[in-house]
């Protein structure tokens, strides 16, 4: 604080939704910077799992000013259903939401495009929620806007436009029945919903830290996902490394005070591409139960790997990491051993830093450097002190080994199951 960003540090799925949620506590604004309803944060509320798409995870917090920034990808009606089902569940979510209208938006024919582009030979393994070709569609400035719905002629003519071009290029997409006039009419009554919301972000957010009020800038995903410094290109379609924190809100990278970079005690990752410390089959099965590691937005069972050092630094140098906080310790505790990556090996050599390819990824092998496992619960620890020896000596390895301070390590999904570095 005042200006804190919150980034994965892996491949996402790191458990950032509870770490935003418990940030939040001290912060007077939250906001999303990148991706889009592809994120699953998950925030235990009242004893109930909320999982987070678009709404940023600080919601939960009464009060608490909650913005989508111009670097997220929205799905209108996916917001709507979001916001709807906070607010059964008693969260005055609308009230406390406003968003960019620079945020591109998802519409039908980025999903039906995508349901075809991946099922052939290009395929990455997307979430298939229409994310990427509304990314594509942004770059290639032939994206339509928030702003745009509430000019329902330009928005309809634009749509004719680039379905006439969809419908070239993804012959066989299931286009039918698309028009711009279909799909005004369609949107019609989510952009009478929006348009309340829709507040100017960067000026909101300036103002806010000129008054001295503190900001969460939220990340989804994670730096392995990064468009420009991920395993590219099995990779998410935004800058989901802290650089893209402020870009995607309007502020000037000079105002971010504090980098947080959240990693589990181990490595996860979901859909296609290279993954050095992945485990063999049975032991990735028994890690996956234990932590549950199926997606949030998807259910798809995440692959399951030992903790990558490699990949660490090269998240701590991209992203300019000030603190660390590590997630999902608990699930560990049953290990007989606990194994790092501590460095990669290609053809029988040393491989200096984190290869910039998936090609070169590829033919990476972990050297590995083994630690005893603890074997007894971590989840009911509070203090440094509390926790096993054997677990403190692994975390203060990696501490020593990244040159970033560990802030807190989580012990289970609830808020309260955090110990805080002594
Ligand atoms: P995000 O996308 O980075 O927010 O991560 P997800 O929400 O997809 O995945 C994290 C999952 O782990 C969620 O189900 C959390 O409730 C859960 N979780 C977070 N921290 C811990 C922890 O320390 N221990 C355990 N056992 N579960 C955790």
């Amino acid at each position: 604080m005042p200006c804190t960003v919150v980034v994965g540090a892996q491949w996402g799925d790191e458990g950032k939704g509870k770490i935003v949620d418990a940030l939040s506590a001290a912060a007077d604004v939250v906001a999303r910077y990148q991706g889009g309803p592809n994120a699953g944060h998950s925030v235990i509320h009242r004893g109930e799992t909320l999982v987070l798409h678009l709404v940023p995870s600080g919601i939960l917090h009464p009060g608490r000013r909650c913005l989508i920034g111009n670097g997220v990808v929205v799905d209108p009606e996916r917001l709507r259903e979001e916001v709807d089902a906070l607010e059964a569940r008693g969260v005055p979510a609308r009230s406390q939401l406003g968003i960019s209208p620079a945020a591109h938006l998802i519409l039908p024919y980025h999903r039906a495009v995508e349901a075809v582009a991946e099922s052939g030979p290009g395929a990455i393994g997307t979430t298939g929620r229409g994310i990427g070709f509304a990314y594509r569609d942004k770059a290639g400035r032939t994206g339509l806007r928030v702003s745009d719905l509430f000019d329902p002629g330009t928005f309809a003519a634009r749509c004719d436009q680039n379905l006439e071009r969809l419908r070239r290029e993804f012959p066989t997409a299931n286009l039918a029945g698309l028009s711009g006039a279909s799909l005004v009419e369609r949107l019609a009554p989510v952009a009478a919903w929006l348009r309340p919301l829709v507040c100017d972000v960067s000026e909101e957010l300036h103002a806010a830290l000129a008054a001295g009020r503190r900001v969460l800038l939220e990340g989804a995903q994670g730096t392995l996902l990064d468009l420009d410094h991920g395993t590219y290109p099995y990779v998410t379609s935004s800058a989901a490394s802290a650089a893209g924190g402020p870009l995607g809100v309007g502020l000037g990278p000079t105002v971010v005070t504090d980098v947080v970079g959240v990693t589990k005690a181990y490595t996860t990752r979901v859909g296609l591409g290279p993954f050095p410390t992945e485990m063999p089959a049975d032991e990735a099965a028994r890690l996956r139960e234990a932590g549950e590691e199926y997606g949030a937005t998807t259910g798809r069972p995440r692959r399951c790997g030992w903790l990558d050092l490699p990949a660490l630094r090269h998240a701590v140098r991209v992203n300019g990491l000030t603190r660390l906080v590590v997630t999902k310790l608990d699930v560990l505790d049953a290990f007989d051993e606990v194994l790092v990556a501590e460095h990669y090996e290609r053809r029988g050599e040393r491989v200096r830093g984190f290869p910039g390819s998936a090609r070169e990824l590829e033919g990476c092998r972990p050297v590995w450097r083994r630690f005893p496992g603890w074997r007894c619960r971590t989840s009911g620890a509070r203090q440094w002190s509390a926790l096993p020896e054997a677990a403190r000596r692994y975390l203060e390895w990696v501490e020593r080994e990244l040159g970033v301070p560990i802030a807190s390590v989580s012990v289970g999904a609830e808020r309260e199951a955090e110990v805080p570095r002594g």
